[in-house]
């Protein structure tokens, strides 16, 4: 599942929850995180991919935060240093041009210790949308109880991640137990 407002919700959906029927990930050592990168390319800053154990360490400290968000949890201090390390790695600064079209802003990622700009950028905008409590009243865990996807509710009448897939599968569910009954 891509799309959501933020990457790092689609990020924390690369991984079903263990135990789940759909256990599976992503980012595995055999599928490689190239293709994630490149659906999400266009909203990252350009430069070289993070290893993807560095990847896999955001999304686990992202995950542990926005469930505990979500749960109405408190959050861990490990997830809130975590997210902390990956955005001191490489800071930022904005610079304005001015151009025939006016003005642009443009950020500069300062690689210069090191560190990965993908993985500050998600971190960072993470925190900054985790901050706003208007935003973080809309992320919804899908309704199926099979499936751990976490999303954002524009609508707030959405409750799957998918409605083609897990509201599918819940509303043959519900068929199923009509005609048992019948
Ligand atoms: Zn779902």
């Amino acid at each position: 599942m891509v799309g959501e407002p933020i990457v790092g919700l689609d990020l924390i959906n690369t991984v079903a929850v263990p135990g789940s029927p759909v256990a599976d990930d992503l980012l595995s050592a055999d599928r490689g995180a190239e293709a994630w990168w490149r659906i999400e390319g266009t909203r990252v800053p350009d430069g070289d991919l993070p290893d993807v154990r560095a990847l896999r360490r955001l999304r686990s400290a992202l995950r542990d935060m926005i469930e505990a968000l979500v749960d109405g949890c408190p959050v861990s201090t490990a997830a809130v240093s975590e997210l902390n390390f990956f955005m001191q790695s490489v800071p930022a600064s904005t610079r304005l041009h001015l151009t025939g079209t006016g003005l642009h802003t443009q950020t500069r990622w300062h690689c210069e210790r090191g560190g990965n700009p993908r993985l500050a950028f998600i971190a960072t905008q993470a925190a900054e949308f985790l901050c706003d409590p208007s935003q973080v009243r809309r992320l919804r865990r899908c309704a199926n109880p099979a499936c751990s996807m976490i999303f954002m509710a524009v609508n707030p009448r959405r409750s799957w991640c998918t409605p083609g897939v897990c509201g599918n599968r819940a509303r043959v569910a519900r068929h199923h137990r009509r005609a048992d009954r019948a």
